[in-house]
């Protein structure tokens, strides 16, 4: 099958990168990305001098890419129309009401996205889950494109589930580990899957596109996530021990992660994982094995939570009580808004939780983030406290000055220079959270 256009639902944090990426190593495909949100088409159209997402790199390949094959619209109808494969990178938050509320994925927007597919439909469509689902979701999204698509339209739905970490995106996307398309062990199905392997395969060394069925697709996803978010919070239960006992945790990561059974990855002690899709991703896990009943299993990977949600909380303390047990009037420098170093993305961002914590006990806050608008921040905050005691800068330097103590939430190179000169002292104590310096996400 010769695919020639490609559209992309949802012009995110997954869809921009990857289309971006795809349109750069298969120039003669048209690849266009459509949203409903008008604001963020102009953005990627250029209506300001920067694009919605910031990844490195990324600028680069839009910059050959659109106008080329690449292109941002908000004519979804038409463009769904007009593609052979359509993508779907949709946001798929935790449900806050209803039956899983607080664990099972909010499918409201793929539902309204494979909707819209399928009435628009003219012709046979593959339809492609780009979002991280739930386990099962494309049986949903079949189900729904056959009761609302016309009868003489085919719909082909495959898995391929992004595994991108925000902050290295187009070096993931350039050389991906694995790619993974399940699909349909029927002729159709298979002939879907070729389609899309034939793209992946532009750039994508063969052996490492695999093959599998929808669910085994869907899951590997979520189990993906959900040991690399153990792994942190593995070392981040061992950083408190290491407090407690002398030890130090960045000498235990090292001795741990050198044991080539190991690794060295993902083991550096942190403020706590954040992202869009771990918390997310372990939740369905849990909610997932609930349903089938498998409850030693689902409090295995809660857990996992519940440690990060420890390590949050620790944090905050750390800084309470490096400041004589009150922070009420105190100035504190929070260094690193977004939930991990270059991305500009503070869904789930363990700053957040640090900085209501302390703003509910009276603390006055200097934010600084390299990439995170001041909007966003506001709106983090605004989510989960009334408080306004805070102050966001531009300016590194300002943000630092005359304040009680300076906590570097992320690992943003800007900070490590602050880091070099732990014994100045900012009018009070500097406190120097050497087990925090860093964080990993998504
Ligand atoms: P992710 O990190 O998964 O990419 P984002 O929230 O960054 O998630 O992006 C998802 C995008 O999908 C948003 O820009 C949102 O406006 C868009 N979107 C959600 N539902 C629809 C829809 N039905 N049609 C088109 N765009 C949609």
């Amino acid at each position: 099958m010769k695919i020639n256009r490609i559209c992309c639902i949802g012009a995110g944090y997954v869809g921009g990168p990857t289309m971006a990426v795809i349109a750069l190593k298969c120039p003669k495909i048209k690849v266009t990305v459509v949203d409903i949100n008008q604001n963020r088409i102009d953005a990627w159209n250029g209506a300001y001098n920067q694009l919605p997402v910031y990844e490195p790199g990324l600028a680069e390949v839009v910059k050959l890419t659109r106008g080329r094959n690449l292109f941002f619209s908000n004519q979804i109808d038409k463009v769904i129309e007009e593609s052979e494969i359509i993508f779907m990178a949709v946001n798929t938050p935790t449900k806050n009401k209803g039956e899983g509320a607080g664990m099972a994925a909010d499918l409201k927007y793929v539902e309204a996205c494979a909707k819209n597919i399928a009435q628009v439909a003219k012709t046979d469509k593959i339809v492609v889950e780009k979002s991280t689902l739930p386990v099962r979701t494309a049986e949903k999204i079949k189900e729904i494109l056959i009761t609302h698509g016309r009868n003489d339209v085919h719909f082909e739905i495959l898995s391929n589930p992004e595994f991108l970490a925000e902050g290295t995106a187009i070096q993931d996307l350039f050389k991906s580990d694995r790619v993974l398309i399940g699909g349909d062990n029927t002729l159709t199905g298979q002939l879907a899957v070729k389609a899309l392997f034939d793209i992946y395969s532009q750039w994508i060394p063969k052996e490492k596109i695999l093959k599998t069925n929808v669910w085994s697709s869907e899951l590997s996803k979520l189990a993906s996530n959900a040991m690399l978010a153990q792994r942190i919070s593995s070392i981040n239960s061992l950083s408190a021990l290491c407090e407690k006992t002398g030890a130090d945790i960045d000498e235990l990561s090292k001795a741990i992660g050198m044991d080539h059974r190991i690794g060295p990855k993902f083991l550096r002690a942190s403020v706590g994982f954040g992202g869009s899709c771990f918390q997310k991703d372990i939740l369905n896990l849990v909610y997932l094995c609930k349903y089938y009943g498998l409850h030693e299993v689902a409090e295995y990977w809660l857990q996992i939570i519940k440690i990060n949600d420890y390590q949050k909380n620790r944090f905050a303390q750390k800084i309470i009580d490096g400041l004589g047990g009150d922070v009420n009037q105190k100035k504190i420098a929070l260094l690193g808004w977004s939930f991990k170093p270059n991305t500009n993305d503070s869904r789930e961002s363990p700053a957040i939780n640090v900085a209501v914590n302390l703003l509910n006990k009276g603390a006055y806050l200097n934010i600084f983030d390299p990439k995170v608008d001041e909007i966003n921040i506001r709106k983090d905050i605004s989510k989960l406290s009334s408080k306004t005691s805070f102050q966001v800068y531009r300016d590194l330097n300002l943000s630092i000055k005359d304040v009680n103590s300076v906590a570097i939430i992320s690992g943003w190179k800007e900070f490590l220079r602050i880091d070099s000169v732990e014994n100045i002292i900012f009018n009070g104590s500097f406190l120097k959270f050497k087990n925090f310096k860093y964080k990993i996400g998504k």
